[in-house]
């Protein structure tokens, strides 16, 4: 099945968290979004691999995706080395996608600089026709999608667009508290982390906030580009 966006993460609800309510708008105008999580994020600190998948096609069908699967790529562990590249080379392959939105180029979390280059590579070299993949044992036509954007997660960094999700805000926070076992809840006795610190979906918000408010709206999503964008209507641009 061809996606018109595919979305690569290096952990489930990384893509939640990054671009979500970009996901959600694309969606609304009737494009197929896929996500596939790179890894199951089993060395979280909360949750067990198997609550994250059933977690992850929770939000999968709030955002109304096209597809979503996990590559089962060892968690912190994964490398961007030949074999993972063309393990995404086949997924790149298989969805055909125009558009690839990847993790942020660099991060508090070492897999998303790493998934950010692992994608960025495989959607280039997916595009050599010497690189040969097989899905369900038929050799796949090579495919390069036309852009890659990385969506800012953690850590702050000045993006290049940001996309109005003011219309897609509860869409975005309704998939991420999809994703129950890593965030705040008065109830869960697991070891707290991170992200699980009643001060983390504030953070969200205020993210959320700022990008919005760089381009007159409530809420944004910023994103990076490894290469310029050209327009031919100055009109379009808002
Ligand atoms: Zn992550």
């Amino acid at each position: 099945m061809k996606l018109d966006i595919l979305v690569l993460a290096a952990h489930p609800d990384d893509a939640e968290l990054g671009c979500s309510g970009t996901i959600a708008a694309h969606v609304a105008k009737g494009h197929k979004v896929g996500i596939v999580d790179l890894t199951q994020g089993e060395m979280g600190t909360r949750g067990t691999p198997e609550i994250r998948l059933k977690e992850s096609d929770d939000a999968a069908k709030i955002l109304g995706l096209s597809a979503r699967e996990n590559m089962g790529f060892k968690d912190i562990y994964f490398k961007d080395d030949e074999t993972h590249q063309h393990e995404l080379i086949r997924i790149i392959r298989k969805y055909q996608p125009d558009i690839v939105l990847a993790n942020a180029v660099t991060d508090r979390h070492p897999d998303h600089g790493k998934g950010s280059a692992l994608a960025t590579n495989a959607c280039f070299m997916s595009g050599l026709r010497k690189i040969e993949t097989f899905q369900d044992g038929v050799s796949q036509e090579p495919w390069r999608p036309k852009f890659v954007y990385h969506y800012i997660q953690n850590n702050y960094i000045e993006p290049d667009f940001i996309f109005d999700i003011s219309q897609y805000w509860d869409t975005k926070v309704a998939s991420i508290m999809a994703f129950k076992s890593q965030f705040y809840d008065p109830a869960n006795d697991e070891p707290a982390s991170f992200i699980s610190s009643p001060e983390f979906l504030p953070f969200i918000e205020s993210r959320a906030r700022e990008f919005g408010h760089r381009i007159m709206a409530t809420y944004g999503e910023g994103f990076t580009v490894e290469r310029f964008i050209g327009v031919d209507d100055l009109f379009d641009l808002k």
